[in-house]
């Protein structure tokens, strides 16, 4: 008989020569067991999506309801959808009155592109400028702005008069100019290895887009959702963007993305022409009664807290001679070796001790870690050691 591995292989389209092609049938708050029902210690969360864990009993339950309501029912901004109006009214209160009109979408990548195109309707000027190693999504407008040559070069050609900059490069700033429709960064540069910006960089940023009249987004599809220990990482900043992109964990495990901005510069999608981003399923009534669940979790309990105090755990015992740093903030962390055998050989070392990590799609150093917000103390504790277990053992076949 056919296995469920060979069909994944024949019949699941492939992007990579080697996923891991692990079998999961149950998952439960940190824990994922697979079809021999051995249990492994989730420190990814899908990368950073699983926030509040595996079969969070609200979500579960706000979920059932809306499915005994009604499912999908017209395509996106027609009718008034109660699951999703519930849900943004509770989101822009959490938010600041600029990042009041929510377009919600179906993924990260659609709300990056949904966001290009506002920008460029916005300020009538086409140019984008993002940063090295950033991640926008995968699709073509998304992919133009994506700060890594590799990913993108077999696709061009991609949109013109888009330019990378250094993250952290004051300096290089000036390439923000009067022909620049927006600027797109992650307030903490994720698949780049987490690396976090440099005292007052986001200040000049939001400066010099405020001189030359270019929009300022921030892309907080991985870093929003409570990841970094704030509901969103720009909350522990002193700037502001003009639109703000959610995705991953927004949708509480189920798939939902947004892109955020004010009233008047959102109008701008509703003429000449009108319909001027269209989604059939975006903001899906089943996905945005568990966000709101998920939401309410994050603003009404002490979860948030909990990260911080986490965070320095983590730090505590993540020590040894072969970690060349750990960076991150909360619990977003990239744990970076000597180099990528060293790394390949720690997670492989950890997968095999029922550890789930990973890499970063541009960091080849660096292991990621990002576990469910609600990881306890203990489980930090045994994950460390086997972390640590795993990079002796690698640091010393190399
Ligand atoms: N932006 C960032 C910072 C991301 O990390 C990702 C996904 O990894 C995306 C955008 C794209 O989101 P999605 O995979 O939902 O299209």
């Amino acid at each position: 008989m056919i296995t469920r591995r060979q069909l994944f292989f024949n019949h699941i389209a492939q992007t990579s020569p080697f996923p891991p092609a692990l079998e999961i049938i149950k998952a439960e708050g940190c824990y994922l067991f697979d079809a021999a029902n051995k249990k492994y210690l989730d420190l990814i969360s899908g990368i950073s999506v699983s926030n509040l864990g595996h079969g969070n009993e609200e979500i579960k339950k706000a979920i059932h309801k809306q499915v005994d309501e009604h499912l999908h029912l017209m395509v996106y901004g027609e009718y008034i959808v109660s699951a999703q109006v519930d849900f943004v009214q509770k989101l822009t209160e959490n938010l600041p009155f600029s990042l009041r009109s929510v377009y919600l979408t179906n993924s990260g990548a659609e709300a990056t592109e949904g966001a290009m195109k506002l920008a460029k309707r916005y300020t009538e000027r086409t140019g984008f400028i993002s940063f090295k190693n950033a991640y926008h999504g995968s699709t073509q407008g998304a992919l133009s702005i994506c700060g890594n040559e590799k990913l993108k070069s077999a696709y061009r050609p991609l949109l013109p008069d888009h330019r990378i900059i250094e993250f952290n490069s004051i300096e290089q700033l000036q390439f923000i100019t009067e022909d620049t429709a927006a600027v797109f960064i992650e307030p903490i540069q994720a698949e780049a290895g987490i690396i976090l910006p440099e005292k007052g960089f986001l200040e000049k940023v939001r400066l010099r887009c405020n001189e030359k009249n270019a929009l300022l987004v921030f892309d907080e599809i991985q870093t929003g959702m409570g990841r970094t220990g704030h509901l969103f990482a720009f909350h522990d900043t002193n700037v502001l963007p003009d639109i703000l992109l959610l995705g991953k964990a927004f949708g509480g495990g189920m798939p939902l993305g947004a892109f955020i901005s004010s009233n008047e510069i959102m109008s701008k999608l509703s003429f000449n022409p009108s319909l001027g981003h269209l989604t059939t399923s975006g903001g899906h009534p089943a996905s945005c009664a568990a966000a709101l669940a998920s939401l309410k979790i994050l603003t009404e309990t002490d979860i948030l807290k909990s990260v911080l105090r986490k965070e320095i755990l983590f730090r505590k015992h993540l020590k040894h001679t072969s970690i060349k740093s750990v960076r991150g903030k909360g619990l977003l962390f990239a744990i970076e070796f000597e180099n990528e055998i060293v790394n390949q050989n720690v997670i492989k070392h950890c997968f095999e001790n029922g550890i789930l990590t990973d890499w970063f799609l541009f960091s080849p150093f660096c292991m990621r870690i990002a576990p469910p917000l609600t990881i306890s103390d203990d489980e930090i504790i045994s994950a460390c050691t086997i972390i640590i277990e795993a990079a002796k053992k690698s640091s010393l076949e190399v």
